[in-house]
Order: C-alpha cells, then sequence, then structure tokens
C-alpha cells in the first residue's frame, strides 16, 4: 500500500469489499445456525460427493483454524477446519462441497485450475515484490522507471492470478451445487440459503479483483506522473 492522491481510487473498490465482506458474514452468522434437514455432517456430505464422483483416493482431514479449508492437489487431500468438518449446518455443507468441487475439478483437468496453480509461485513473488520495486524506482533517478515497470510487471502477475481465480471458484461453487442436488444430499429448502453462502463467497473474490485492478491503475498513474 503506498499513499498519495491517486488512493482516491480505491475507494470504491473497497467499499464494495467491505460491502462483499459483511455479505459473507450476515450469510455465513446465519446459515452457520441452521442444521441441514437429512443431519449429515460437512465431512459425510464431502465423502459422499468424491465417492459419487469416484475419487475414493481423495482423502479427507480435519485441520484446526478458521475458514482454513482447502483442497490440496498435490497430495489429494481435502482439509476441512474445525468448525466445519462435524457441522450439520448449511453453512458448513456448502463449505465442504465447494473444495470438493475443487477436487472433481482437478480431476477433471479443469483448465483454469490447471492455469491458477501453475501461477501460484509468480503470483506470491508479484504480491510480494512488485510495491518495493515500484517505492524503490521512485526514490531513484533515471533508471527508477525499470524499477516501476518491473514493479509493475510483478502486480501485473498477481492480478492475473486473481482473475483466474474468479471461474475456478465460481465454477466449484455450481459444481457444490449441482452435486449436491444430483445426491439428493440436500432438500429444496436447503439448497437455495447454500448458494446464497457460496454466492456471498463468490462476490468477495469478485472484490479483490476490483481492488487490484485499482491498484495497477494506481501504478501507472504513479509512473507516469513522477517528476
Ligand atoms: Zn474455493
Amino acid at each position: 500500500m503506498f499513499w498519495d492522491s491517486t488512493i482516491i481510487l480505491l475507494i470504491p473498490a473497497l467499499l464494495f469489499a467491505m460491502y462483499a465482506q459483511a455479505q459473507v458474514q450476515t450469510t455465513f452468522g446465519r446459515y452457520s445456525h441452521v442444521r441441514n434437514m437429512y443431519g449429515y455432517t460437512a465431512e459425510q456430505v464431502a465423502r459422499r460427493i468424491l465417492d459419487s464422483m469416484g475419487l475414493y483416493d481423495v482423502r479427507i482431514e480435519r485441520i484446526p483454524g478458521n475458514l482454513t479449508d482447502h483442497y490440496d492437489p498435490r497430495v489429494k487431500v481435502l482439509r476441512l477446519s474445525d468448525a466445519v468438518y462435524g457441522n450439520d449446518s448449511i453453512a458448513a455443507i456448502g463449505v465442504a462441497a465447494h473444495e470438493a468441487g475443487h477436487a472433481v475439478q482437478h480431476a477433471k483437468g479443469y483448465i483454469p485450475l490447471l492455469l491458477r496453480n501453475s501461477l501460484v509461485p509468480v503470483a506470491n513473488l508479484g504480491a510480494n515484490l512488485a510495491w518495493p520495486m515500484v517505492i524503490l524506482g521512485l526514490f531513484m533517478g533515471s533508471a527508477g522507471i525499470h524499477f516501476i515497470n518491473l514493479g509493475i510487471i510483478l502486480f501485473s502477475a498477481a492480478v492475473l492470478f486473481q482473475v483466474i481465480t474468479l471461474p475456478v471458484e465460481i465454477d466449484a461453487s455450481r459444481r457444490a451445487i449441482a452435486l449436491l442436488q444430483a445426491n439428493g444430499l440436500f432438500t429444496r429448502e436447503d439448497l437455495e440459503p447454500a448458494k446464497k453462502v457460496l454466492q456471498a463467497a463468490a462476490l468477495t473474490y469478485v472484490a479483490a479483483v476490483l481492488v487490484s485492478i485499482m491498484q495497477l491503475l494506481r501504478l501507472f498513474i504513479i509512473r507516469d506522473s513522477r517528476e
């Protein structure tokens, strides 16, 4: 984060990000207290979804933390957090089904997921080094432009990663809902709130992309307006 007058550009995106965050907290808060009608736990549902797709070799593990749920494609392990694993709320099952959706994407060789996974190292590098490069460049003489440009390239890699993350996340949720429905794991009454929870989560990814794009725009303006 760098402070100057272009920070104004960020404000609408940041407001949208706050709105998205509030939506997630509201929907998760509400549906983490509503049990699903069949009484399944999140772990049971994830197992059923994986088995229904023939993914018997994908293991499910319990891990500590809050919202640490993820699928690890390298070792084919779906990790569910303490708050989700044995929970039978609609929100917990939504999360577990979403992560199972990622496992299905991996098994099917879903291109955006493969692309995204291959971009992880570049994106991390970009996210960590972009701003230091730009700031370094601003304090240097005429050679500084090269550092700023490098910073912009690095930051663009991080933005690209976020943009590719969008279809991956939306598709995982779409698969989650379809698989819950196809396997008869959720009643029609439970499906609607599950959709709301997953849509709210998707909105935070959209907001993150908008914030990053505005940051990138700022970098161009900062570069072109330097002394
Ligand atoms: Zn996801």
